[in-house]
């Protein structure tokens, strides 16, 4: 089907979109196929709330259920206890035209790669989400900026369906919140956070286990590659109009050296970010020749999704990303330029 109406959606989903929901998930035939899709690269957020929502369907009675993300099939260790990863499939054998397909924690469906073709078939495309740059791109979309997690909507929905949480549902919601507000450390952490958790820790799951295995657990080779990468991380106290800039790289080589997987990096930006002389913060991790995944972070006074759009990218106004292209000097003075735009513009920590 066509994309549905475009646009932010700064007040969140109205009655009549998740009515709009409900409606799509109840009015499945029988035998109706049904597609879960989550961003390149997936996270916490991604994974968890496509396969909490995933095991949701399974208790409804969905039987014809696949979940999918785009690139390869590699599940990040962290992530490889989660309930529900046997509805994965690798995203060459997604089913080509589901009667449903429900997106996850995409603000875009070029964050969709190649699977991006599905939303155009003849089937309903739902899109759940939490990103105030979400381009509406579904049929439905059950867009919340104020959402802390997509999983925070991914319960609603779950809720509305009349679907009760159990242990499998609830460790998936909490690893996809947790891992969204950095271990409920976040400004995004408020009361109703609080209360979807207390709600998840009912149904018996373990936090101490699954924060252990999400954030506090890696292989010797990342520590040392870590070590290695903070090492040449550099301090600039005049970028971003005076915030503050520090940054690191690592590159397809520094991994090969200390045999890792490209995924360890994502948890590089933590240790950067506590740069206590920098407001922004930002990784630069090779994924090709030329080809760079870049973090950004900020602790408040710049909004880095700005930054991350302008070079195009997207995300939060404290965590945001985008590709750069060419050598990490280049894209490091793309970054420098966009920063030094926003402080004249008079936008710096303003959001957009
Ligand atoms: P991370 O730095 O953890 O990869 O991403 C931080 C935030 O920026 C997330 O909300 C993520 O969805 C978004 N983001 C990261 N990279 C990109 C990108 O290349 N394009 C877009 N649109 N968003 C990105
Ligand atoms: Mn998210």
């Amino acid at each position: 089907m066509a994309a549905g109406p475009a646009g932010p959606a700064a007040a969140g989903p109205t009655e009549a979109d998740w009515a709009a929901a409900v409606a799509a998930v109840r009015g499945l035939p029988a035998d109706g196929r049904v597609l879960l899709i989550c961003h390149v690269n997936p996270d916490g957020d991604a994974l968890g709330s496509m396969l909490g929502f995933g095991l949701g369907l399974r208790r409804l009675g969905v039987r014809q259920l696949q979940a999918t993300f785009p690139g390869p099939p590699e599940v990040p260790e962290p992530f490889r206890a989660l309930p529900g990863l046997e509805l994965l499939v690798p995203a060459a054998q997604a089913d080509p035209a589901p009667d449903l397909v429900i997106c996850f924690d995409a603000a875009s469906d070029s964050r969709l790669g190649e699977l991006a073709d599905r939303l155009t078939g003849p089937g309903t495309a739902l899109v759940l989400d939490h990103h105030a740059s979400n381009t509406g791109f579904g049929d439905v979309n059950l867009v919340d900026p104020a959402a802390a997690a997509t999983s925070v909507v991914a319960e609603e929905l779950l809720a509305r369906l009349g679907v009760t949480l159990d242990a499998g549902i609830a460790e998936c919601l909490y690893v996809a919140l947790s891992t969204d507000t950095g271990s409920f450390r976040f400004d995004a952490t408020t009361a109703a956070v609080h209360e979807m958790a207390a709600r998840l820790l009912a149904t018996g799951i373990r936090p101490g286990d699954i924060s252990r295995r999400v954030f506090d657990s890696r292989p010797f080779g990342a520590v040392r590659l870590f070590g290695e990468v903070l090492g040449r991380a550099r301090l600039e106290p005049g970028a971003a109009a005076g915030h503050g800039l520090v940054w690191t790289y690592a590159t397809l080589d520094d991994l090969a050296r200390h045999e890792q997987r490209p995924y360890v990096l994502e948890a590089l930006i933590d240790p950067v970010r506590c740069t206590a002389e920098a407001d922004v913060s930002c990784v630069v991790k090779q994924t090709g020749p030329g080809e760079w995944a870049v973090s950004l972070r900020s602790k408040g006074a710049t909004d880095v999704s700005r930054v991350a759009v302008a070079l195009g990218g997207g995300g939060h106004r404290l965590a945001a990303g985008f590709t750069g292209r060419g050598t990490v000097d280049e894209v490091v003075e793309q970054i420098r330029a966009e920063l030094a735009v926003s402080e004249s513009s008079g936008g710096a920590g303003r959001p957009t």
